[in-house]
């Protein structure tokens, strides 16, 4: 297949931003493919090379691209930075550059899809001595066989920066369009993308074998399940309520959660965004070698414990640990527990076995026989008194509060259900609970922080249009580090107009991608014109806002902005407070 064919695609969608627009572009594309090379198709559409869990990064340095484009347009390097730094987008760089190419090329063949990808392959597997160069030359190759409007993309691709706006969900509609000719098949679609985190793998199977063969897919080994999800109740009544009297509540850890694949002397850890972690934790590792037991898939969340009484640390150690470079010393200075809580997977994928019989595989399974390895403290009640003391006695133990589970519910990858709940300490006059935000935008900053962000622009996701709708400007709870820290994150995301998926009314100096999360909590969820999160709900002409929001010092490294608070769930807090005052 002609690269230009996909490029064509590509830049008709970059004129627009409204989703259908861009579902049916994609819509289109999918239909030219060729059904065995659908799977790249889709991996280049996200701008990478194979699904994110297996880690592959092309890991190119700017200064090399730019050097490349030097070199295959015969440009002075001074000039091409200059482009870059007038345009701030090196495949705009790269074009104008190559437009103005000094020789033109005579003998070009067309490029082929397969040819770019296997090349891109090809860069992503080099490393060590030499492989810099190695890497320069394919990319300098590449660009000497391509036009200038595909080296754009190209360029945009081995930097790290092909930004099409397109989410997930807008490429499962489109598949289930091309291939089914109905979006509602995009469920069954969205289901084996839960169980296989592998967009491509889930779009070739699609192509190639059909929709029933989609249907038929189960969880395998060493394809992270996207994690089931918990939604935020107040109270143990509503508890109870909520699963027919009867329930099970587990100590809720504040820790990472981790899902481990084991089959005989392979095991690998996936974060709770489903990247590899494997290398992060040495100790888990060790110790789950020594369980004795293959082909499973754990669920866990490890938690910081001190040295001497094994008691749970704040998630702050955790962080700690992760921040060190020397992963020996890491370890020993702050050791860890992993806390087991569910099983996908043993021998057979375990999803749809009800939570009661999960959890008793589990424990006729699991051998806690050191400090390391251990079952989440769990009750089973009918007693809303009996919730009330567990919950008192977990946070007693250092944990934030009890997850809640319904003994009968399947284990629902992806879901944020009432099938699990959280339950935690109320804050009396503040939010019952704090918010997970994307960062949008940023205000440059006065005074003190001059030469940094002074505040931030905040948004919610709203799920079902895959959109970030503004709730709330920040610029309290922020130390110099956290303010250093942020100006140097933001960098890699800085925009220069407003993302395709951000939705704003007020204006920003700076906008970037939704990609960082950060916690925050507020005193209340007020109505307000401003912002255009959940506009138009609760009152014509007004969204939601946060009244005193502050950031609580966490960046949620482990969430993507996905995986932010929804526009749904602001909802709910909304008429919850409105409740709760009412009963004050
Ligand atoms: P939060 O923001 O409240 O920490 P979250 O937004 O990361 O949660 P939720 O699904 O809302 O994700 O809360 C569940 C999280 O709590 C899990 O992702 C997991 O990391 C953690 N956790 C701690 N203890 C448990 C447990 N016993 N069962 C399941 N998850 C647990």
């Amino acid at each position: 297949m002609k690269f230009e064919i996909i490029v064509d695609v590509f830049e008709e969608m970059e004129k627009t931003s409204k989703r259908l627009e861009l579902t049916d572009h994609l819509v289109r594309l999918f239909k030219l493919t060729s059904k065995e090379i659908i799977d790249k198709i889709i991996y280049l559409i996200q701008g990478k090379i194979r699904p994110d869990y297996e880690g592959i990064e092309l890991g190119i340095a700017e200064k090399m691209i730019l050097k490349a484009i030097s070199i295959s347009s015969g440009l002075e390097l001074s000039l091409i930075e200059r482009f870059y730094r007038e345009s701030g987008d090196i495949g705009v760089a790269g074009e104008k550059a190559l437009e103005n190419r000094k020789q033109s090329v005579l003998f070009r063949e067309d490029m082929e899809l397969e040819k770019v990808y296997s090349i891109l392959e090809k860069i992503a597997s080099l490393s060590g001595e030499g492989s810099q160069d190695l890497k320069f030359k394919y990319i300098a190759n590449l660009l000497n066989n391509s036009t200038p409007k595909e080296s754009k993309y190209i360029l945009r691709i081995v930097s790290g920066k092909l930004r099409l706006g397109i989410a997930d969900y807008s490429i499962l509609d489109a598949l289930a369009l091309a291939f089914t000719d109905s979006k509602e098949n995009r469920v069954i679609l969205e289901h084996a993308y839960n169980i296989s985190s592998d967009l491509g793998f889930v779009a070739k199977k699609l192509a190639l074998e059909g929709l029933s063969a989609v249907k038929e897919l189960k969880a395998s080994l060493f394809k992270p399940i996207r994690p089931m999800l918990a939604e935020r109740i107040q109270n143990a009544q509503e508890a109870l309520e909520r699963t027919n009297g009867i329930c099970a509540a587990e100590y809720k850890l504040d820790g990472e959660r981790v899902q481990i694949h084991k089959s005989k002397d392979k095991i690998m850890l996936f974060s709770r965004r489903l990247e590899n972690v494997t290398l992060h934790y040495p100790d888990v590792i060790e110790a789950i070698k020594g369980l004795g037991i293959d082909n499973i898939i754990l669920e866990a969340e490890i938690v910081a414990i001190d040295q001497n009484t094994g008691e749970y640390l704040p998630f702050q150690d955790l962080m700690h640990r992760r921040r060190k470079y020397n992963i020996e010393e890491a370890m020993r200075e702050y050791p860890i527990s992993l806390n087991i809580f569910d099983i996908l997977y043993y021998n057979k994928e375990c999803l749809d076995m009800s939570y009661k019989d999960r959890r008793a595989l589990l424990e006729s399974l699991i051998r806690e026989s050191n400090n390391i390895i251990r079952l989440v403290p769990m009750i089973i009640t009918s007693d809303a008194e009996k919730i009330e003391e567990y919950m008192e006695q977990s946070i007693a133990d250092g944990c934030e509060g009890l997850m809640i589970k319904n003994l009968e519910s399947s284990y629902r990858a992806g879901a944020r259900e009432y099938a699990w709940m959280k339950l935690k300490r109320e804050y009396r006059s503040e939010l019952a609970d704090s918010l997970d935000l994307v960062i949008i935008g940023a205000y440059h900053g006065k005074g003190r922080r001059t030469g940094k962000y002074g505040a931030f622009l905040l948004a919610v996701y709203d799920k079902d249009n895959d959109m970030f709708r503004s709730i709330s400007k920040i610029g309290t709870g922020f130390t110099d580090e956290h303010l250093d820290t942020f100006y140097s994150i933001l960098e890699s995301y800085k925009l220069k107009k407003k993302d395709a998926r951000v939705d704003s009314k007020l204006d920003a100096d700076v906008w970037f991608e939704p990609k960082i999360v950060i916690e925050v909590i507020a005193s209340e969820i007020t109505l307000s014109p401003l912002h255009t999160a959940s506009m138009d709900i609760i009152r014509r002409g007004s969204g939601l806002a946060l009244r005193f929001p502050k950031f609580t010092g966490k960046i949620r490294y482990d969430k993507n902005a996905e995986d932010a608070t929804t526009t749904d769930e602001i909802i709910k807090l909304y008429h919850k407070q409105i409740k709760s005052k009412r009963e004050a």
